[in-house]
């Protein structure tokens, strides 16, 4: 019979996100998470703005669009999503007879947050002659109410795939819209959302080290604001950003996104200096506070007790999806994934 800290723990998981569990200190969770994937046939997708222990442990790491390809194409049972709460549901849109975990419920995302439903489907009503493409930070919600979605890997493509005298509505990330606006010569109508860590750098303080850092390449991600992205010396997703470093001649890279890419950047180029953008005070908010909430503890505990899961009403469910595939399709026309 189950035991009452445990059916406590089950009671209390939609306020506190997660099964507030002690664990024992002196459990080996990297061996024991290891014993987990192998007896329950799981999978751990993380994004690259994981902490680094979580990326230690999982079977894919990538960014939003190798992370929906990798959810796709998964034969595992159990899919541990390592991210915030919008990949979880595309995961789960992707495989309906999968078990999807978020270790962290409240794993949220402001940019996603800046899209409502209700406010959206106006919007939308508003302009009915335009073709709406959703960047994938959005709910199953906006999802559905969307034509195609797009990644920042894609959007160009996504983009060009719609013909020129097309009108189309750009959501959520209005920093992102406006930068692929200047990309493609398109004048896409924007939704005002945006990512509260791709806000927050400060050009002066990025000034100020460039200057005691010449040698430093300044890159970015897209849902920076415009005036970061004028002084960045290459502007790509989290993968593109990723493997400009790798490829790349410069020693040394100031990188304005988030900060979890280091880790990967250091591993994949260890003699190569990187140097987080500052953010404009002195928080750590060039740390994504939603991606943070997971833990390698809250992965074990997703894991064994196979909690919380992602569920969605299967008419939301396929009206998200059609999107979602249209994104697939097109970017594998456009060579941008494998077969
Ligand atoms: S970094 Fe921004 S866009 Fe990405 S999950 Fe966090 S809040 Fe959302």
């Amino acid at each position: 019979m189950e035991n009452f800290v445990l059916s406590a723990a089950r009671k209390n998981l939609e306020n506190v996100g997660y099964l507030d569990l002690d664990l024992d200190p002196g459990k080996d969770l990297f061996q024991e998470i290891e014993r987990l994937k192998r007896e329950k046939n799981a999978i751990i997708l993380a994004h690259y703005y994981q902490e680094p222990d979580i990326q230690d442990v999982a079977d894919y790491i990538g960014d939003s669009l190798g992370l929906a390809q990798a959810a796709a194409k998964t034969e595992a049972d159990l899919i541990v999503f390592a991210g915030v709460h919008f990949m979880a549901e595309t995961a789960k849109i992707l495989n309906p007879g999968k078990k999807v975990l978020l270790p962290d419920l409240k794993a949220g995302c402001s940019l996603a947050d800046s899209a409502p439903a209700g406010p959206f489907r106006k919007f939308k009503e508003a302009h009915p002659d335009h073709v709406v493409i959703s960047y994938i930070n959005c709910t199953a919600e906006i999802k559905a109410l969307s034509d195609i979605i797009c990644t920042s890997s894609n959007a160009e493509k996504i983009i060009e795939s719609v013909p020129a005298d097309q009108p189309i509505i750009f959501a959520p990330d209005k920093n992102l819209g406006a930068y692929l606006n200047k990309k493609t010569g398109r004048n896409m109508l924007l939704w005002n959302g945006s990512c509260m860590v791709h806000e927050i750098f400060s050009l002066e303080k990025i000034t100020r080290l460039k200057v005691r850092h010449p040698e430093a390449k300044v890159i970015a991600h897209p849902e920076c604001e415009d005036a970061v992205l004028r002084v960045a010396e290459f502007i790509g997703s989290t993968t593109q950003l990723l493997k400009y470093t790798q490829k790349d001649s410069a020693q040394a890279y100031i990188v304005a996104t988030e900060t979890g890419i280091l880790h990967q950047m250091q591993k994949e180029s260890p003699l190569k200096t990187f140097i987080p953008a500052p953010p404009t005070n002195n928080c750590a908010c060039n740390d994504c506070p939603h991606m943070k909430l997971n833990t390698l503890e809250k992965v074990y505990l997703c894991m064994e007790y196979e909690l919380p899961e992602i569920t969605m009403e299967e008419n939301l469910r396929l009206a998200a999806k059609k999107p979602i595939e249209r994104m697939l399709e097109i970017s594998r026309k456009a060579g941008l994934i494998g077969g």
